[in-house]
């Protein structure tokens, strides 16, 4: 299978390939050239276990990867989740059921795509017989689930740029008590703005990310779409003939990597009724849904901070479906967000998607109630899907990181802290982290002082 830009100026490329580029050398994002029927195939995927499930699925789109080598790549990427069925479901009640996906080594959903993705990346080194930097900026979650896929893959050294003190105790304890030799995190005098315009520099500096090998993690790349179906198709493989017929998935989203994922395996033709696209108060997603104009507006920081973003970067995706498939198009959208700051889709299928945005006071709201009501504990993200939800509809609602992840969130919700044994651990262990100023000759340095 081949795999093109939704912008059309750049060559169809293979599964490979696709995923070693991340972005498209036009400025676009990969998608398959064409997207095949599952449907057929449903049946006899129901009693597969999730690793089984997972090696079916992708051997659809990674045909240049042996099946063998896919299947032993993506066993191992779910062998580190603590939970035998890798993503549980549990029913609240008979119109609601919670998808976890935090069972995995940093105990929020990026887990799904990033094992998966380093266990890629060290096979490729492998292969090539050739080494890989890879080069990150996080404000959180996305660091810790990169140095995870990564933790002592052979030929492989990660550097992941943070602002001091700027990232919770506990997701800077992920990131730095790992003990691994090659993990790097590196504690940015800066701003999390600083971050991002220092690993672009990094990258623009075109000699030097050739001479190390940099690679980016980031959350465009392709295989990380594609394993995030694989959630969605285990669920729903889950759930009663009733059940079926009006689900639902609510997804708190901020970047639209995680619902898009769901919206291509329904265009893949899996009869999902529905999907919610749930925001906190960023909401420029639930404003294009309802209203079909995409404005940008200024981030504010809310009790999700993982969604405290404006710019959906996986939205052009979607946009190039709902353009009918005219990279033309999606380039002239994609220009006019970037010269006016807004663009106006008219014809929205609003029987697909509906949204919600959730306040802090709502999210707030939402953990209590749940917890009282089915004494049951979910995280501030989580909480944004369980705005309005449709009592028409079977609502299985994405769980995106476990609660303990937010112990002051937490306790403000409910007057008790959530615990997990991983997180204790780290407690124990010793931070390193490497403090650097905000200066790309000080990157660049450590980058060919310490790496592979
Ligand atoms: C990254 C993240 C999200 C948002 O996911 P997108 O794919 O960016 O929409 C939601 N919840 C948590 C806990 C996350 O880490």
């Amino acid at each position: 299978m081949k795999f093109i830009s939704t912008r059309g100026q750049s060559p169809p490329v293979s599964f490979r390939e696709a995923v070693a580029i991340g972005l498209a050398p036009d400025g676009g994002l990969y998608l398959p050239e064409s997207l095949p029927d599952i449907s057929p195939r449903l049946r006899a995927w129901v009693n597969l276990s999730y690793a089984e499930l997972c090696t079916e699925f992708m051997s659809v789109f990674a045909t240049d990867v042996p099946e063998d080598v896919l299947s032993h790549l993506v066993h191992r990427s779910y062998a580190t989740f603590t939970h035998p069925e890798i993503a549980p479901m549990r029913r609240l009640d008979d119109r609601t059921a919670v998808l976890e996906l935090w069972h995995g080594p940093t105990l929020a959903f990026k887990d799904f795509a990033l094992q998966f993705l380093g266990n890629l990346y060290g096979w490729e080194g492998e292969q090539g017989g050739r080494s890989i930097n890879v080069l990150g900026a996080t404000s959180g979650d996305t660091g810790a689930a990169a140095i995870y896929g990564l933790l002592g893959k052979p030929r492989t050294a990660i550097f992941i740029l943070y602002p001091d003190g700027r990232v919770s105790p506990l997701q800077e304890r992920q990131m730095t008590c790992t003990g691994a030799a090659n993990v790097f995190a590196l504690a940015l005098d800066g701003s999390f703005d600083d971050a991002q315009r220092l690993l672009k520099d990094a990258f623009g500096d075109a000699e030097f990310a050739r001479q190390h090998h940099l690679s980016a993690v980031n959350s465009i790349n392709l295989a990380r779409v594609l394993a995030q179906c694989v959630y969605y198709l285990w669920a729903w493989l889950r759930l009663s003939d009733e059940e079926r017929e009006r689900v639902e998935f609510v997804v708190p989203t901020g970047n639209f990597g995680n619902v898009f994922a769901g919206w291509l395996l329904q265009r893949m033709g899996v009869p999902i009724a529905g999907f919610k696209v749930a925001t906190n108060q960023n909401d420029i997603l639930h404003r294009f849904f309802a209203t079909g104009e995409y404005r940008v507006g200024s981030v504010q920081p809310s009790l999700a901070p993982s969604m405290d973003i404006q710019v959906a970067s996986n939205f052009e995706r979607l946009l190039y479906y709902l353009l009918d498939e005219d990279p033309k198009r999606v380039s002239a959208a994609m220009t006019e967000l970037k010269t006016r700051g807004s663009f106006r889709l008219p014809n929205l299928d609003r029987d697909t998607f509906t949204s919600s945005s959730a306040s802090d006071t709502e999210i707030a709201a939402s953990i209590s109630r749940i917890w009282e009501r089915h004494n049951y504990v979910i995280d501030p993200h989580t909480a944004c899907a369980f705005q309005d939800l449709s009592p028409a509809r079977f609502s299985v609602v994405l769980s995106t990181a476990h609660p303990a992840k937010f112990p002051e969130a937490m306790r403000a919700a409910t007057g008790t802290e959530s615990t997990h044994p991983a997180l204790e651990e780290l407690k124990a262990r010793p931070v390193v982290k490497h403090r650097l100023p905000a200066e790309l000759g000080a990157l660049r340095k450590f980058i060919a002082e310490h790496g592979v």
